[in-house]
């Protein structure tokens, strides 16, 4: 049987410098490519906007990919502040977050805003990676369920006239928020149980034609990682705290072959 690959989404928020980001990849690059070789897992790194730049120019001809940590819900125009869809796509992001749990509440964003922004990454290019999950850690999964169904509720509306040669590929990233940056993670036979209910629910709430991936994020450590990646739906991972320490990213990429 083939080996599956696992994409690693290394979400480094605001926690990294300028200059703490480009240490990270200066010192860093080489190894991540010989690990990228040598597992067939893909890193994507998801620097803060200013520094998309300067990532995207020293991970160019590598096989590292770049994402973004959010884009505006507006296409171009006056909306000081906001930066667009399209300039992070042509500054060569393949990838943006949306809807991170720290956006939800620190920002306000709303479902609707997410949704839009998953339409402007598609348009321009990028793979959406959409962040869903529970506030409350109540293990209850039906109760979970209704709460991911209603945050993929408005995802239609905004992507259904997208034509067929937009992007078509929409990462949904499992995120309980009691999870996020606490060291908790989730039971596995709950996990399990979300990943199974995830897939019809994500199947009525994006039209045909769509390829979704899925990816589970919070507290995810070189300890733990094993006991999640034989949940078949499971695509990659997102990763916070970990990310930020590379030896700990490369042992858990390490150990995922
Ligand atoms: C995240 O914020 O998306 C995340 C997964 O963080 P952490 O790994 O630190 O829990």
């Amino acid at each position: 049987m083939n080996k599956k690959s696992f994409l690693f989404v290394a979400n480094w928020k605001m926690v990294l410098t300028a200059q703490q980001s480009m240490n990270y990849c200066q010192e860093h690059i080489s190894d991540m490519t010989k690990l990228s070789e040598a597992t067939g897992n893909s890193i994507v790194l998801c620097p803060s906007f200013p520094m998309i730049g300067a990532v995207n120019y020293l991970t160019i001809d590598t096989p590292i990919t770049l994402g973004a940590q959010s884009c505006s819900s507006f296409a171009p125009g006056a909306y000081t502040g906001e930066v667009s869809a399209i300039s992070l796509a042509e500054f060569g992001c393949k990838y943006c977050i949306v809807g991170h749990s720290e956006r939800r509440h620190y920002c306000h964003e709303t479902d609707e805003d997410i949704a839009r922004k998953v339409r402007h990454c598609l348009l321009a290019g990028m793979a959406p990676i959409l962040c869903i999950g529970e506030v409350e850690d109540e293990a209850i999964v039906i109760k979970t369920a209704s709460i991911l169904d209603e945050q993929l509720s408005l995802l239609s509306d905004y992507v259904i006239d997208l034509g067929i040669n937009e992007t078509r590929t929409i990462w949904i990233a499992y995120e309980p928020v009691w999870a996020i940056g606490t060291g908790r993670l989730p039971d596995s036979h709950y996990l399990h149980e979300i990943y199974d209910m995830l897939e019809p629910i994500v199947s009525k709430r994006v039209p045909q034609g769509f390829t979704i991936r899925y990816l589970y994020g919070g507290s995810l450590t070189e300890e733990n990682i094993e006991s999640i990646t034989n949940i078949g739906t499971i695509d990659g991972f997102l990763v916070g705290g970990s990310s930020l320490d590379f030896q700990k990213f490369k042992n858990m990429i390490s150990l995922c072959v």
